[in-house]
């Protein structure tokens, strides 16, 4: 009978402890500065969840004379009113201007919020047409991590859209060039701010973990879009995810990463290799593996790359 208890007891503690430590502490987005009046908001680097209310990627403001410009809204009405409060945490000045990198859920579905606030949405023609295509698939399936999260989100999309490949901006003041990459997802940008020599990369840049090529990925055009960030020379370097950097941590854990894959499994695409023996001879990359993430998507990564090569030689 005693032993019974006790085991039960154990059971029940061991039970406990589990959903404990596997429940996530609910993020809370804080500003950190990057430089001058120029801050970023650095999302974990995990999966989409109610924990984190989708804001899994990271965000930026610049503080204007009149405003605040912010760059990216979130996953939802819900996380978009979070970021909002990160913001006022640095300054009363309202947010006036939202600029999108690109179309990922949680680049954009928070535009209805601030456009009801009435702030003026921007984005660059590619990253709408990606937003249009993809709006209903990407609630649906962002409603599975974050649930209730979701209500009251619809999609709204920018009313000044800029032309691609680059455009010169001034917002209040704040002089910007807007590139677009094409890189993670077909329209992706990346935002250079040159008198605070900083970058907001979009999705051309992941630190610390290993960054994922999808099916929508296009890695050749992701390598040209590094060679243009490394061309503009920025001190400051604000990743799609991971900490705020250099260009040389972005070129470790990014450009290197594009040149390897381009450079060994799209060659071996190329020369028609075997894929099997592509993906094994290249599974272990010692410069990548410390990288978040890496034994998850590496392999996936370099599927992706091989089949595109295939295709497009
Ligand atoms: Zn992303």
């Amino acid at each position: 009978m005693f032993t019974l208890f006790r085991r039960s007891l154990g059971l029940l503690c061991l039970t406990f402890g589990f959903s404990a430590s596997a429940s996530e502490p609910a993020f809370v987005p804080r500003a950190t500065k990057v430089t001058d009046n120029v801050y970023a908001i650095i999302g974990p680097l995990g999966q989409r969840s109610e924990a984190n209310a989708g804001l899994n990627a990271n965000y930026g403001f610049i503080v204007g004379a009149n405003g605040v410009i912010l760059i990216d809204s979130g996953a939802s009405a819900h996380s978009a009113a979070m970021l909002e409060k990160a913001v006022k945490e640095v300054t009363p000045k309202p947010i006036r201007w939202v600029l999108n990198t690109g179309s990922q859920d949680h680049r954009w579905l928070g535009n209805g919020y601030f456009a009801g606030k009435g702030a003026e949405i921007h984005a660059m023609a590619g990253s709408v047409k990606t937003q249009q295509s993809s709006a209903q698939q990407q609630l649906d399936s962002l409603k599975r991590f974050v649930g209730k999260q979701l209500d009251g989100t619809a999609p709204s999309y920018a009313t000044k859209v800029h032309p691609a490949p680059e455009q010169s901006l001034v917002i209040d003041g704040v002089r910007l060039k807007w590139i677009e990459t094409s890189a993670h997802y077909p329209g992706d940008t990346m935002i250079h701010l040159p008198d605070a020599s900083v970058v907001f990369t979009g999705d051309l840049v992941y630190v610390d973990r290993i960054l994922g090529v999808l099916p929508q990925s296009n890695v050749r055009k992701a390598q040209a879009g590094f060679q243009r960030l490394e061309a503009l020379k920025p001190k400051h370097v604000v990743p799609g995810h991971g900490r705020v950097t250099d260009l040389a941590q972005a070129k470790r854990e990014t450009g290197d990463y594009y040149d390897f894959l381009i450079k060994n499994v799209g060659a071996a695409a190329r020369n028609m290799d075997s894929i099997g023996e592509t993906l094994d001879k290249f599974a272990k990359p010692a410069q990548f593996m410390h990288l978040e993430n890496f034994s998850d998507l590496h392999r996936a990564n370099m599927n992706r790359v091989f089949v595109d090569f295939e295709a497009n030689p």
